[in-house]
């Protein structure tokens, strides 16, 4: 069964990791994809080619998503191509790891613009959209560390709490006009992001995990399916961990 038929996904950030998987399974439900990268062209646009091959529309627009006029000009240029837009995925992310002491303005200035300021962005853009149609689902890609934080990752951990407090209240502000919000926290998602990560450090994540394995974009992407699809048409304000257990 295709859970996405007829439906216009917007993804940020999925030219590579979790963005791309959500983009894959997406686009294998029949969604059609629009999807944003930073600066990697090329894989975005093979991933563009991968998609259409699945019978579906895909584009791959360059867009910063911590830029309140980028989110605005994409989300046109989007339902110019597109008519319409269903669902948004806010996954654009990066870190900028260090300890408090280390931490420059800078580095937290971008971590909170890219991951958190960028949700505002982009909901603030696609809103007008889903308002007028009277049905959307917002996903919002926070982490295991928004949740309980982490030694290292002050900024990290602000800007994916602060997408928790974002999500609930964007439940509450449009749950009356039938638009979901929710957020996923994945754990530990073996990607470009965590092979940056030293040995040790990864190994010592494994081992905190109950099912004692690093998850994959596609375990992360199915649960966006879930909650952007019908299946999850009761499900609003929620936090819905993908961590192996990591948390419990
Ligand atoms: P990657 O570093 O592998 O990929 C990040 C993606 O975001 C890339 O497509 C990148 O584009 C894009 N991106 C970065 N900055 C911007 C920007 N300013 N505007 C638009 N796009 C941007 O990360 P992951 O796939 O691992 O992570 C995806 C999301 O999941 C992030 O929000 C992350 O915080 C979250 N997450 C990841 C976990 C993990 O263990 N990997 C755990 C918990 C949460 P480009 O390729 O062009 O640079």
């Amino acid at each position: 069964m295709k859970l996405l038929e007829g439906k216009v996904a917007i993804i940020t950030g999925a030219s590579r990791g979790i963005g791309k998987g959500i983009a894959q399974v997406f686009a294998q439900h029949g969604a059609d994809v629009a999807f944003t990268y930073s600066s990697s062209e090329g894989p975005a646009l093979e991933l563009e080619k991968e998609l259409a091959g699945l019978g579906v529309k895909a584009r791959a627009y360059k867009s910063n998503a911590a830029s309140f006029q980028e989110a605005e000009d994409l989300v046109n240029r989007v339902l110019e191509d597109f008519g319409t837009i269903d669902v948004l995925v806010n996954n654009a992310g990066i870190t900028k790891d260090n300890l408090l002491m280390r931490m420059s303005e800078a580095d937290f200035d971008q971590v909170i613009e890219t991951n958190l300021k960028s949700v505002f962005n982009m909901t603030k853009a696609v809103q007008r959209t889903l308002l007028k149609q009277r049905s959307g689902s917002i996903v919002n890609m926070s982490s295991v560390v928004g949740v309980k934080g982490n030694a290292g990752q002050a900024n990290y951990a602000a800007s994916k709490a602060g997408m928790i407090g974002f999500t609930k209240s964007m439940a509450l502000e449009l749950g009356s006009r039938n638009i979901r919000c929710n957020a996923v926290a994945p754990g530990f998602i073996e990607t470009e992001m965590t092979a940056k990560l030293d040995e040790k450090t990864v190994q010592s994540w494994r081992d905190a995990i109950p099912l004692k394995r690093g998850g994959s974009p596609e375990d992360v992407a199915n649960a966006c399916l879930f909650l952007a699809s019908d299946l999850s048409a009761y499900t609003t304000g929620q936090v819905l961990n993908v961590d192996g257990g990591m948390l419990t």
